[in-house]
């Protein structure tokens, strides 16, 4: 089995056949998904799509792009959405200096409140964080109240120095297709070097499907093609990572329920 750690189920690209592309990631072996939250405004529309299903769960958040739009969203928004039996993480949020669409102060500001709520809720944090490294890590340890904070960072492909950091705070990495480009060399070395106790796989579909998808809408049941990578850097049979890597989701996201055989 593999779990999904990170995908948008609920975005139109979807929205024709949303069913049929749950079906084939069954079939995939894939055990498990987490569809992420990207604007607390539409969380009726994510939250949805998990209560439909058994084996997927939702996360809850502000993507960093929407940061400026949700300004009004508050810690305590985020904590009493966050009771939901349905929601296992707060998130995505974070920072993204690279597109920079709201201002990073504000950014900054949102990430803190999502922080603040995960640690309330004692959840784990989802963290998208692109070209802003230091000021991610930066956050993550004046909020985390001193290791207490758990999450992910998630598509990872920040430096090794992001993930030797990351790892120090005692986060969880997740791989998304991009390890399987090409030109990702030095991710590609980077992920060897990430424990297989600490390592997620994600598609983030419908962006990012690996090779030989790539170009093409992603969808879950092609997180195969990632695993097979990872597995690949690390020596270890795909049934192995895919083991390893699914009882890591698990005890990371403890209120996400596991498939029972
Ligand atoms: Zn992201
Ligand atoms: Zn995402």
């Amino acid at each position: 089995m593999l779990v999904d750690s990170h995908c948008h189920l609920e975005f139109p690209d979807f929205a024709p056949e949303q069913a049929a592309v749950i079906e084939r990631a069954r079939e995939a072996g894939i055990g498990h998904m987490l569809t992420i939250s990207t604007r607390v405004h539409r969380f009726a529309e994510i939250v949805r799509v998990a209560e439909a299903h058994n084996d997927i769960s939702c996360s809850l958040g502000t993507h960093p792009h929407s940061a400026e739009e949700e300004s009004d969203v508050t810690t305590a928004n985020l904590i009493a959405l966050g009771q939901h039996p349905k929601v296992v993480g707060i998130g995505e949020t974070g920072l993204d200096y690279f597109y920079d669409n709201s201002p990073r102060e504000q950014q900054q500001e949102m990430f803190r409140r999502h922080i603040r709520a995960a640690l309330e809720l004692d959840m784990p944090v989802i963290v998208h964080t692109r070209d802003a490294e230091d000021d991610t890590i930066r956050l993550l340890r004046e909020e985390g109240q001193g290791g207490r904070l758990t999450g992910v960072i998630h598509c990872f492909s920040s430096s090794p120095r992001m993930a030797e950091e990351a790892l120090e705070l005692g986060f969880h990495i997740s791989f998304s297709g991009i390890v399987t480009f090409k030109k990702a060399d030095e991710l590609r070395e980077t992920a060897r070097t990430v424990p297989l106790d600490r390592m997620l796989v994600e598609t983030d579909a419908p962006f990012l499907a690996p090779i030989p998808k790539r170009g093409k809408r992603n969808e879950p049941s092609y997180i195969v093609h990632t695993a097979n990578v990872l597995a690949g850097l690390h020596d270890i049979s795909f049934e192995t990572l895919s083991h390893r890597t699914s009882e890591n989701f698990f005890s990371l996201f403890r209120r996400a329920q596991p498939p029972t055989q």
